[in-house]
């Protein structure tokens, strides 16, 4: 774990900007340093991963466990009962699941609206007419009486272009900009998670209230899908 790396971004970050520490891949005990130094919001990208560190965490109550990575429905029970924030939520599937879920279990789940603002195809995340579509239904419609809908999630294209990432990152911050201009009634959806270890200086600048940072703060991942 990179400690200085941690200390210096505690003591830099704007008190309005988050810190999400990603810490999948890792051992808990890398989540324990972290939060001898202070650190409480941490995400993760797997179902299982999540669950399993949850119940190892047990004395260290106070942790907030955000979700970034792709949920299929059919794991929703191992994420949504410990998650603070789904951050992903990329298709109208997983929001109707995630509805039903919440329904069932008297809960109501915070959740971010994944945006789809690389350039490439492959990347998943709602277009903007999806997104505009859905926050009508819940704004006219009440739909997804059980879903807090609490802002946007994007990653930038994946390239050293940094003027790519930027305009990437400046199209997600201006349609929420559009988004609250719109819909003024939907209080709590304020939050923009963009920015990783490589990229969150441009990020802040273009408006982010939430950076996800992993291998900055962990060291190199030992293997990913
Ligand atoms: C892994 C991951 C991160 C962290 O990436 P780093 O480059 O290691 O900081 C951030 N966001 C998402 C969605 C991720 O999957």
């Amino acid at each position: 774990m990179n400690r200085d790396f941690l200390r210096k971004m505690k003591e830099q970050l704007p008190p309005q900007i988050t810190l999400v520490a990603v810490s999948k891949f890792h051992p808990l005990e890398a989540i324990r340093e972290a939060y001898a130094e202070g650190q409480r919001v941490f995400a993760e990208s797997r179902p299982q991963e999540l669950m399993s560190k949850v119940e190892q965490a047990q004395d260290m109550p106070d942790l907030q466990w955000h979700f970034i990575g792709h949920l299929q429905t059919n794991k929703l029970k191992m994420v949504l009962p410990y998650a603070d924030l789904v951050q992903s939520v990329d298709s109208q599937r997983l929001l109707d699941a995630i509805e039903k879920w919440g329904r069932e279990h008297g809960r109501r789940i915070n959740v971010l609206l994944e945006m789809h603002v690389a350039l490439e195809e492959s990347k998943q995340g709602f277009y903007e007419e999806e997104i505009l579509d859905i926050l009508f239904r819940v704004t006219q419609d009440k739909a997804y009486p059980h879903i807090c809908f609490k802002g946007l999630m994007g990653m930038a294209s994946h390239t050293d272009d940094m003027e790519q990432i930027r305009a990437d990152f400046t199209r997600i911050k201006s349609f929420l900009d559009y988004l609250q201009d719109l819909f003024p009634e939907l209080e709590s959806f304020k939050e923009l998670s963009i920015g990783m270890s490589d990229d969150y200086q441009c990020a802040i600048e273009c408006g982010s209230t939430m950076v996800r940072i992993g291998s900055a703060i962990f060291g190199e991942r030992n293997y990913e899908k």
